[in-house]
C-alpha cells in the first residue's frame, strides 16, 4: 500500500457522490497526499476529464472515481499498447496482472491464482470520444482503466472502496514493471553476431599459422 502517497502521489482528481448534493469534484493538483484528499474535498470546477469520470459512474454504478498519473501506470499503459501491432493499430488493449496475493483486494477476486485484465485505451484529447470508447470496456474491467501514456482510473461503490482499488491497482502496476525488468535482466535478448565478426573469429581459429616453419 501507499501510506504516504496516492500512487506516486499524483492525485489528478476525484469524483464521488455526496448524498443528494450530486457529485463532488476536486480539482487536479499534483503531489496531493492521501490525507489531503479528505481535507481538500469541495465543490470544485469540473475538469476536462470529467466526461470519462461520469461515463464510469453511469456505466459501473460507481459511487466514486479516482484518477492518478503514476509513473508505473503511465509506463505500462504505453507498453501494453505498443508491444503488439494489433493493439497499436486499434488503440485498445489489455494489461494482465496475474498470480499475486494483492489481487484479492479487488472486488470479485478471491484467490491469487487469477488474472486481472485491465483495459487500456489510447489517449485522446477529445474526452467525450474517449469516454464513448471506454464504455464497452468497463463492464468486465477489474475496477480500473488505463489511458496510455496518461494514467489510471479506479472506482468503487464509495470513496473508501475506490481508494482501496486505486491503491491495489497501483501496487500491482508497480509489481508488474519490476517483474518485467527482472525478467529482462535474467534473460537479456540475444544479440546476433555480425557475419563479418563471426567469419573473422572462425578464420582465426581454423587457420593454422602458415608462416611457422615445421621442424
Ligand atoms: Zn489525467
Amino acid at each position: 500500500m501507499y501510506p504516504k502517497k496516492g500512487g506516486d502521489g499524483l492525485w489528478n482528481g476525484a469524483r464521488w457522490r455526496h448524498g443528494n448534493q450530486g457529485i463532488i469534484f476536486t480539482p487536479p493538483r499534483p503531489r496531493r497526499s492521501n490525507g489531503d484528499l479528505k481535507a481538500q474535498r469541495r465543490q470544485g470546477k469540473a475538469s476536462a476529464e470529467t466526461a470519462l469520470h461520469l461515463a464510469i459512474v453511469e456505466q459501473c454504478g460507481a459511487g466514486a472515481v479516482l484518477h492518478t498519473h503514476s509513473q508505473a501506470g503511465t509506463l505500462l499503459s504505453q507498453w501494453a499498447l505498443q508491444r503488439d501491432p494489433q493493439t497499436r493499430a486499434s488503440g485498445e488493449g489489455r494489461l494482465e496482472l496475474a498470480d499475486l496475493e494483492m489481487l484479492k483486494g479487488l472486488q470479485g477476486f478471491t484467490s491469487h491464482a487469477c488474472v486481472a485484465r485491465v483495459p487500456v485505451l489510447a489517449n485522446d484529447q477529445n474526452l467525450p470520444r474517449l469516454a464513448s470508447r471506454a464504455l464497452p470496456l468497463l463492464a468486465d474491467a477489474p475496477q480500473g482503466l488505463l489511458i496510455a501514456g496518461h494514467g489510471l482510473y479506479a472506482w468503487g461503490s464509495d470513496l473508501a472502496t475506490a481508494r482501496r482499488h486505486l491503491e491495489i491497482l497501483e501496487f500491482l502496476l508497480e509489481q508488474r514493471w519490476r517483474q518485467l525488468l527482472l525478467e529482462a535482466l535474467l534473460n537479456p535478448p540475444q544479440v546476433p553476431h555480425q557475419s563479418g565478426t563471426q567469419s573473422t573469429v572462425t578464420h582465426t581459429e581454423a587457420t593454422p599459422p602458415s608462416s611457422s616453419p615445421r621442424p
